[in-house]
């Protein structure tokens, strides 16, 4: 596969809707040790949303399906994580508005504007625990990826990895955004949910853009 489709973005998003649904319980008790037992409902129940909305989104440019992704998961999430994913597509979808293929330059834009866009909204900084840390090293790995021209597929997979591997790294960290952070140095020890849930959704374009 040499770039992404419209049909490819819904598949994705058909994909992270399964993720959700099959870590849900995962997400529950990682959140459960550091948080307040909500992550794994809350992804679920989001995605779920945005699942309901793909047959709908059938024929749409990128911008369009990104954009109502984000709408759905604002309105459907909660938690610190409904806006943040939120403001995730929406600025994905902004990146990618009228496109109806990407190439893996595109990609990456709008990676790192959605990325951005959670920072910004978020005031969270690498280190401090947060799905930022799953998601700023993909978008590292991806920049890094399309300038030595690696193809698609493989820079996808590198994206992935490079988010599981700041997903782990989230582990002896101690919390200084959301819930997590009431806990001081008790939240060391455990991974993040939401670094996580980010490395998920990136894992789901791997797999589901890699053939
Ligand atoms: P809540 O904390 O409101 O219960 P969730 O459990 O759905 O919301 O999401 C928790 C996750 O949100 C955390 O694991 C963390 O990754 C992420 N998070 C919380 N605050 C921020 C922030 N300011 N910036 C980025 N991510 C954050
Ligand atoms: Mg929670």
């Amino acid at each position: 596969m040499e770039t992404i489709s419209s049909e490819n973005v819904l598949a994705w998003l058909g994909a992270c809707a399964a993720a959700m649904a099959e870590n849900r319980d995962y997400l529950i008790d990682l959140d459960a040790a550091i948080g307040d037992a909500d992550h794994g409902a809350n992804m679920d129940r989001g995605f779920k949303a945005v699942l309901d909305k793909l047959p709908g989104l059938a024929g749409s440019d990128i911008g369009a399906i990104l954009k109502a992704a984000g709408m759905t998961l604002v309105s459907t999430v909660g938690g610190a994580g409904g806006p943040l994913y939120g403001t995730f597509f929406l600025q994905a979808g902004m990146r990618t508005a009228g496109k109806s293929e990407l190439s893996l330059t595109d990609w990456t834009d709008a990676l790192q504007a959605a990325v951005e866009g959670v920072r910004q909204r978020g005031k969270a900084v690498a280190g401090d625990k947060t799905m930022l840390d799953a998601l700023l090293p993909a978008v590292q790995a991806l920049q890094y990826a399309q300038e030595s021209q690696t193809a698609l597929p493989l820079a996808l997979r590198e994206s992935a990895e490079a988010a599981r591997q700041g997903m782990q790294a989230t582990i002896p960290l101690v919390a200084r955004k959301g819930r997590a952070s009431y806990l001081g140095e008790r939240s060391a020890g455990h991974q993040d949910p939401g670094a996580t849930s980010s490395y998920l959704i990136l894992k789901a374009a791997a797999d589901t853009w890699s053939e």
